[in-house]
């Protein structure tokens, strides 16, 4: 649903220290929940405006897009049963304490992780939620009233596992639900709250969780449903060389072969992590606009690989960041994923190849693009008003003199002012309507007893 509360007041965002936007010198002009004018340097906006906001002490870039977490693992960071492991043995360690995670829980870690990514800068939370236990079957419903309370834009994805440990899979069998009670919660969530007009605040996708932990009747039934009901297809793919093995052996093929063959090789899908692909995997989902959402932190913390972003940008991928679950970042900072990316794309094709630009690109255009949506992730005229305000006032930035090459190359975490559908939702680094000090006691209760448990 859009804001429909949004006030049509215009405000101009005036001379800022540097923005992310170009001819932007002074600023732009917001109405409603849209971007309605780019102002000049020295200039002054066409119309009158109703308010005036100074960010000359203030770097303006979009708002960030997140385009893969898991809320839930907010309980199960740095959890002495998962730090120091790759994918499946982590996966393994963690799901039995994840099936204990009751509904309370599951709707504080959600509000963590929203929050956490609305105070790095981020505007549209993506989440990918898969595990619906006894107790968390209405987990998408949640997420939706956690994100409408905080005034995040949302892109939740209904996930789903059904292939467990006993039929070749790796969940247990109480993670898992059956294919037809995954497919009519699909349609139940799709119906009630995926709005597909420009400037919305709440989409739903569809994700089966990874190829192994679904059934390949879901895989298949999962994108013949959201072709009907025109959202996106999410999905793990190509996260570590043990998923290329599991796949030749379950399925007689490596995972693109798969993606091929339950039709999701459309310019629908967008796939978290996207790491072991060949030459001519690139090129095929280039080839077929398929989104790749790089998630660099998660990636060096499990040591799973290096995302191939550049090649897969030049076949014609969108590329995205995203955070990834907490228990394999461990934090929901997106500002983070920003210059981790940076840095592990420079690894890979050394020093001239990726710039401070080409990343926050990624966490924005990029994002966009692999969410299927061109009404967010720039700052031009008719553009959602989503944006993120930066001052350089810490120690860490003293002495910096490029401020969008300071942001991510001095390490910024934290916004001053974050604004959605042009309303600010963060102002003096703190988010509106939400008591961090208490939600930080009430979470971390909640994170222990299901430690306690374990
Ligand atoms: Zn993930």
């Amino acid at each position: 649903m859009r804001d429909a509360e949004a006030p049509g007041r215009r405000v101009w965002i005036r001379d800022p220290l540097a923005i992310l936007a170009q001819g932007a010198g002074g600023g732009l002009v917001v109405e409603g929940s849209r971007i309605v004018e780019i102002v000049g340097a020295g200039a002054r906006p066409a119309s009158p405006v109703d308010e005036t906001f100074d960010a000359s002490r203030h770097v303006v870039v979009p708002g960030l897009i997140n385009t893969h977490h898991h809320a839930f693992q907010t309980l199960t960071r740095a959890h002495p049963l998962a730090i120091n492991k790759p994918l499946f043995p982590w996966l393994k360690a963690l799901y039995t304490v994840w099936g204990r995670i009751t509904p309370e829980a599951f709707r504080l870690a959600t509000r963590v992780a929203y929050t956490e990514l609305l105070l790095s800068g981020c505007t549209t939370a993506g989440d990918h939620h898969y595990l619906f236990p006894e107790g968390l079957e209405d987990s998408v419903d949640v997420q939706v009233e956690e994100a409408r309370s905080l005034g995040i834009r949302a892109a939740v994805t209904r996930g789903s596992m059904s292939l467990s440990d006993r039929e070749g899979g790796l969940p247990p069998k109480t993670l898992t639900q059956d294919d037809d009670t995954i497919l009519s919660d699909c349609e139940r969530v799709l119906n009630l709250f995926h709005d597909p007009a420009p400037g919305a605040m709440v989409q739903i996708g569809l994700a089966p969780c990874s190829p192994f932990a679904v059934t390949e009747r879901l895989m298949r039934e999962s994108a013949e449903l959201a072709a009907r009901h025109g959202c996106r297809l999410h999905t793990h793919l190509g996260e570590t060389l043990d998923e290329d093995g599991y796949c030749l052996s379950m399925f007689g093929c490596r995972p693109v072969d798969y993606l091929e063959r339950v039709g999701w090789m459309t310019d629908r899908v967008w796939l978290a992590h996207g790491i072991h692909f060949n030459d001519a995997e690139v090129a095929r989902l280039g080839k077929a606009g398929v989104g790749v959402c790089h998630c660099p932190t998660s990636n060096m913390t499990l040591a799973s690989g290096r995302c191939r972003t550049c090649e897969l940008e030049a076949a014609g991928s969108p590329v995205g960041l995203g955070v990834d679950g907490s228990a394999s970042n461990d934090s929901s900072n997106l500002m983070e994923g920003v210059r981790h990316a940076l840095m592990l794309s420079r690894l890979t094709y050394g020093a001239e190849a990726v710039t401070h630009l080409d990343a926050l690109r990624w966490a924005t255009q990029g994002s966009a693009a692999c969410l299927g949506r061109s009404d967010i992730g720039r700052i031009a005229p008719g553009l959602e008003a989503d944006l993120a305000l930066f001052t350089l006032d810490e120690l860490r930035f003293s002495g910096a003199h490029d401020p969008l090459a300071a942001l991510v190359l001095c390490g910024a975490t934290r916004a001053d002012r974050v604004m959605v559908a042009g309303r600010w939702r963060v102002i003096d680094g703190e988010p509106l309507g939400v008591d961090t000090g208490r939600l930080r006691e009430d979470h971390s209760r909640l994170a222990k007893a299901l430690f306690g448990a374990g």
